[in-house]
């Protein structure tokens, strides 16, 4: 993160306003991902409601829904996620050229399950995302139909990042990140790669689950890579991150200054993107990694970045209040607004 995009996101704060949105723009997927945190139970966390049976937009509807809710946010960065979000590529081939004509970052996380459109190539502050999970033998039993020979015919004459997401059946076998790294920094249409690592609900036992001991190994190998690979884009402050997760919701900055909204725009995923009752002490999300790295940085002596943006976030709410109080209307169309409102 630049410090002129930390400056930006310190300026949406003290507004009271979330510098990140993200959103779930259908509900639909046609794979089925063992370990899938959207369709869980308890995701949504609206009793007997999953994912699946909630509303979902099409076409025009889904466009306009989705830039109001952007136009109302004015967010820094938006990420469209699903579901799978390229099942909506005819909305996104719209919405897209939008979004960065106002110029906001956007991200699509996707399976490539179906080819990622090349005119997205003009688009400067869009990043897609591919998910990968793992070598071949492995992604294609997890991830049929988006299988690697699918992905590769899909993403030719993209640049695209690479996710990984790393599970305890990866870590079992010694070189394991070596090999995907060295696969995929040998393909012209790889931009960077990112790896995070399976995060579990409280309670939950599943072999995706790293082991403590896993996880060590996983940044002990992770680490020397840096050098010969440099399209991983992961600063060793970020992966020694991975050892102290945030404690918390409440002590997780990306959780804090991401709004997550579901596919009828209205209903909050909370504490965070994974919905429902997440352990964060087993946490390996990248994007919460990173920020938490952002947070341990000094800004001035004596203070880290995440301490300002504690005392920003409550000068934001601050404001936020008195805004709505000058203009109840506009706060209580805003779906943050609608579910407080709806849990007063
Ligand atoms: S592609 Fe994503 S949303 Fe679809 S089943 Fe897999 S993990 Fe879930
Ligand atoms: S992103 Fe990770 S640390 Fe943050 S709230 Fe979610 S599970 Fe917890």
């Amino acid at each position: 993160m630049k410090t002129s995009e930390i400056m930006q996101a310190w300026g949406t704060i003290l507004s009271g306003r979330s510098p990140s949105l993200s959103i779930e723009i259908t509900r639909e997927c046609p794979l089925r991902c063992p370990g899938c945190y959207a369709y869980e139970e308890g995701h949504l966390g609206l009793p007997g409601v999953t994912l699946r049976q909630l509303a979902d937009y099409k076409g025009r509807a889904l466009v306009q829904g989705v830039l109001s809710l952007i136009d109302e946010h004015r967010p820094l960065h938006v990420s469209f996620v699903g579901g799978d979000p390229l099942v909506r590529f005819r909305e996104l081939e719209e919405l897209l050229p939008e979004v960065n004509r106002r110029g906001i970052h956007a991200q699509v996380v996707t399976s490539a399950f179906r080819p990622i459109p090349l005119e997205w190539n003009a688009l400067s502050l869009l990043n897609v995302v591919v998910s990968v999970d793992g070598l071949q033998p492995e992604h294609d039993v997890r991830r049929k139909p988006a299988t690697y020979d699918r992905i590769l015919k899909n993403v030719a004459g993209s640049k695209v990042t690479i996710h990984c997401t790393v599970t305890g059946q990866m870590m079992e076998r010694p070189g394991y990140l070596e090999e995907f790294v060295r696969f995929w920094s040998g393909r012209h249409e790889t931009k960077r790669i990112w790896f995070s690592l399976f995060t579990p609900q409280q309670g939950a036992a599943a072999p995706e689950i790293l082991t403590p001991a896993q996880r060590r190994r996983f940044t002990e190998e992770l680490l020397p890579l840096l050098v010969a690979y440099p399209l991983i884009d992961m600063k060793k402050g970020l992966i020694e991150q991975f050892h102290k997760p945030p404690s918390s919701p409440e002590d997780c900055i990306f959780a804090r200054t991401t709004l997550t909204v579901s596919a009828d725009l209205k209903t909050r995923i909370t504490p965070c993107q994974f919905g429902g009752d997440p352990d964060c002490s087993q946490c390996g999300c990248v994007a919460s990694m990173a920020l938490a790295a952002v947070g341990n940085h000094r800004v001035m002596p004596g203070v880290t970045a995440g301490q300002l943006f504690a005392i920003s976030e409550l000068i934001g709410k601050g404001v936020k209040r008195l805004r709505s109080l000058h203009d109840p209307g506009k706060a209580a169309a805003s779906p943050e607004a609608v579910i407080e409102q709806e849990a007063a």
